[in-house]
């Protein structure tokens, strides 16, 4: 893998991306993976700091105003945004960094560092996509119609990314993962 590189894996609400870096992880444990903030409510299971950093809407509105977030935005109500300094901070240690978040966001790291590799997860279908939503339950059904809505919106994005992988097979996104991270 080329030192220091920041990868960007992203792609619609519900497509896998988080089944995706999990399986990356352990086939590359060398990754550092960046802790977002964000306003959203814990889910079960879920820890501060680890999984996120659960902000308030004031913290978060604060970290925005101070330039901390590398980028940021607002997904279903919530807020979610990158914290510049420890991104920086693995970077500049040579460690390959790795960011999961929605299209919007990778946009505006493409604009504020135009040497990150931007990948961009498609499901293999809508029908597909629309299974993984309501198969996921945590959201109420309104809440999977609107998810679907703006996944056709953001799949429009995925011709702006450096490489588009369908997550078809979670092994095979991952060995074209690793390719694309060692160019
Ligand atoms: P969830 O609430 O399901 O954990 O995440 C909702 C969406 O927010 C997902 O598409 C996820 O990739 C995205 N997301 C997570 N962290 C960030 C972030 O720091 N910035 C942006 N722009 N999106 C994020």
């Amino acid at each position: 893998m080329s030192p220091a590189h920041l990868t960007v894996l992203s792609g619609p609400s519900g497509v896998g991306k988080g089944t995706v870096v999990a399986a990356l992880r352990q086939r590359c444990p060398e990754l550092w993976l960046s802790v977002s903030a964000t306003t959203r409510a814990p889910r079960p299971g879920e820890r501060d700091g680890v999984d996120y950093r659960f902000v308030t809407r004031e913290r978060f509105a604060a970290m925005v105003a101070a330039g901390e977030l590398l980028e940021h935005n607002e997904h279903f109500g919530n807020f979610y945004g990158t914290p510049r300094e420890p991104v920086a901070r693995q970077l500049a240690a040579g460690v390959p960094t790795l960011l999961e978040i929605e299209p919007a966001g990778a946009r505006q790291v493409r604009a504020a560092m135009p040497d990150a590799r931007l990948v961009f997860l498609t499901p293999p279908s809508m029908a597909e996509l629309r299974r993984r939503l309501v198969g996921r339950a945590t959201e109420a059904p309104e809440l999977v119609a609107q998810r679907l809505a703006r996944a056709e919106l953001e799949l429009a994005a995925a011709a702006e990314f450096d490489a588009v992988v369908v997550n078809d097979d979670v092994r095979r996104v991952v060995a074209r993962l690793l390719e694309l991270m060692a160019e």
